[in-house]
């Protein structure tokens, strides 16, 4: 902790200033969007003030700048991932919009009748309704690998569920709810050898683990701009060339085209293929600031401070009486889920809120998942590389307090 300057950190983010219900703000909701530092705000204000063009568009000297930029940060984010190449990075609406492409453009090319399709027991809405949809067009199936206890997956399961029928695995890297990491590294291999590709939905894990896409080995990976410190309305799938080459066009309009006649439409080449209309070039500067933001900071040394973090928060969170947890695997990050017993999630939340305190409650956009727990939400602290301990103080403060008034 000693090295890292949380404190200077801090001042990039002008809204961690502001009072809430007359009390500083103690934000601890990252896990549903991050805040973002001036540094990424200044890049968009320079688009609109100095160089603001359509991209891919014109000849004249702005739409050359503006798509420079644009060009530029698809490059940052290809090597902050370990993409081989910026043509397999492709700028979409966010991780739903990422995986919802993949399940329309994989699902048009290789799946079909009778295929399966495995997820998890723990993954977001984002990562199981894309795959309803594609179930009234195709009758796969859906095969759910089910969790152990301490919200680990049980890969015993995951294996047996393997299968000649099997036509992708798509996975979350790092629970939204119970903060597991998921071993995606052996899912990956063990799909592989049976020629299986894999999604992995990292909305959770690229602001907080160290992602090469090249070493997992992944065939598409997806995550959002807002939860990494970047603007909302962009985010990004990462796809291997071979598939993206294969896969046909999600959405068609401007740019994703080679040529039109009013017959047919030849298409672009990748990525452009999968960019209909004008993308949101400002968030993708944006979202290249942000990259150039963690980058200057080092995301090995916001994991340490994160971690530290972490465990200080569980620590600390384990001292109070009437606590539940949900997520207890040995290998988790990020966020912790509890419930104070006979509380409801919702109370706890407004009153936190009412001492100037942000977290998440609810069920997170996993109801499978509190079915499957038998709850109805957790309450969901999460935290980012500018929070401290002593916002985790104030946390525990005002969860006592919310056990004095409904105990
Ligand atoms: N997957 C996971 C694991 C998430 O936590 C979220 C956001 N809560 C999403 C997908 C969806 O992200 P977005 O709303 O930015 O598309």
């Amino acid at each position: 902790m000693q090295n890292y300057p949380a404190e200077t950190i801090r001042k990039d983010f002008p809204i961690l200033s502001r009072k809430i219900n007359g009390k500083p703000l103690v934000y601890l909701d990252n896990g549903a969007t991050t805040q973002t530092p001036i540094q990424v705000i200044k890049a968009m204000e320079r688009v609109y003030l100095e160089i603001n063009s359509n991209i891919h568009r014109g000849f004249h000297t702005l739409s050359n700048l503006c798509t420079e930029a644009f060009e530029e940060a698809r490059k940052k984010i290809a090597a902050f991932i370990g993409a081989s190449s910026e043509k397999e990075i492709i700028f979409t609406k966010g991780t739903t919009e990422a995986i919802n492409l993949v399940a329309q453009s994989l699902g048009d090319t290789i799946i079909n009748d009778g295929d399966e399709i495995i997820i998890s027991a723990m993954e977001h809405h984002s990562n199981i309704v894309p795959w309803h949809l594609l179930q009234k067009k195709k009758n796969i199936i859906l095969k759910v690998i089910p969790i152990h206890s301490d919200g680990s997956l049980n890969m015993d399961q995951f294996y047996s569920l393997l299968s000649a029928k099997t036509k992708l695995v798509a996975i979350t890297h790092l629970s939204n709810v119970l903060g597991t990491i998921n071993p995606v590294e052996e899912i990956i291999k063990a799909s592989h050898k049976k020629n299986i590709p894999v999604l992995i939905d990292g909305a959770q894990a690229i602001q907080h683990l160290n992602v090469d896409v090249q070493k997992l080995d992944c065939d598409f990976y997806a995550f959002s701009g807002h939860k990494i410190y970047g603007p909302t309305g962009i985010g990004i799938l990462y796809g291997k060339e071979k598939w993206l080459n294969q896969m046909q066009p999600y959405q068609g309009g401007g740019e994703m085209i080679q040529s039109v006649s009013y017959e047919s439409t030849t298409f672009n080449d990748i990525p452009y293929k999968f960019e209909a209309g004008t993308p949101d070039y400002v968030a993708a500067i944006g979202l290249g600031a942000a990259i150039d933001y963690i980058n200057n900071i080092g995301l090995d040394k916001i994991r340490i401070y994160e971690t530290e973090l972490y465990n200080y928060a569980f620590k600390k969170l384990s001292s109070l009486e009437n606590i539940t947890f949900y997520g207890k695997a040995k290998n988790r990050a990020s966020l912790i889920s509890f419930l104070l017993k006979d509380i409801h999630p919702f109370d706890a939340g407004t009153l936190l809120d009412k001492m100037g305190i942000a977290v998440r409650t609810g069920h997170h956009c996993a109801q499978p998942l509190m079915d499957l727990l038998g709850i109805p939400g957790t309450i969901r602290a999460s935290f980012g590389l500018y929070n401290t301990k002593e916002e985790v103080d104030i946390l525990i403060k005002g969860l006592i307090k919310v056990q004095q008034l409904f105990g």
